[in-house]
């Protein structure tokens, strides 16, 4: 029995090939399309971080950005009613019938990933599209990249492509002095 559960453990990750992203936002409109997002809030968007190679082949680099699901997530932690929680695959979700708006977990987010949804009175975040998982779907923002830059899947399967390119690249997280643990690996 524990060596079937340790088969099926899984731990989802998203790593992002910066160089790949051209800053179209297609990934955006697609989560709020995909989730029903209303304007003005997002559930992703994307960081310009600088310019990148050496005169004159010169360019920007643009950081896709979401909730980074951190394996020790302080919004977690200030929550006082067990809305946010993180799943057995390690995805940070919020119960909407739990939660009751103080917005805690706004204040404690390093990465402004939260946010309120007036419309429908919910607090707003990444949730991986969780449900696109069960038919194996991958999340809206990663199937509609047009620069293939956005890749998803098990860090715990060695085979995956997730794996793969966290073991053949150069990898870093933002904020890694918030010691939040965040899945949202970027590679060069
Ligand atoms: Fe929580 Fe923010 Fe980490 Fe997402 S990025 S898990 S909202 S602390
Ligand atoms: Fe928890 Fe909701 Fe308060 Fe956030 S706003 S800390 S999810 S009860």
């Amino acid at each position: 029995m524990k060596q079937k559960e340790e088969e099926q453990r899984k731990r989802y990750v998203m790593v992002v090939e910066l160089k790949k992203c051209f800053n179209c936002k297609g990934c955006v409109v697609a989560c709020r399309a995909e989730n029903r997002v209303p304007l003005p809030v997002s559930r992703n968007w994307i960081d310009e971080s600088g310019v990148r190679g050496k005169y004159p082949f010169l360019g920007m680099t643009f950081e896709p950005s979401a909730c980074n699901h951190c394996e020790d997530p302080p919004c977690e932690r200030v929550c006082p009613t067990g809305a946010t929680f993180r799943s057995p695959e390690g995805i940070v979700l919020v119960d909407d019938r739990k939660c009751v708006g103080c917005k805690y977990c706004i204040l404690a987010c390093p990465y402004d990933a939260r946010s309120v949804n007036h419309r429908d009175r919910v607090i707003e975040k990444c949730t991986f599209c969780k449900h696109r998982l069960p038919e194996g779907r991958t999340p809206a923002c990663v199937e509609t990249c047009m620069g293939h830059a956005r890749h998803f899947g098990d860090i715990l399967d060695p085979n995956s492509e997730v794996s793969r390119l966290l073991g053949e690249k150069d990898r870093f997280v933002k904020k890694k002095e918030a010691g939040t643990r965040p899945a949202f690996y970027y590679v060069y």
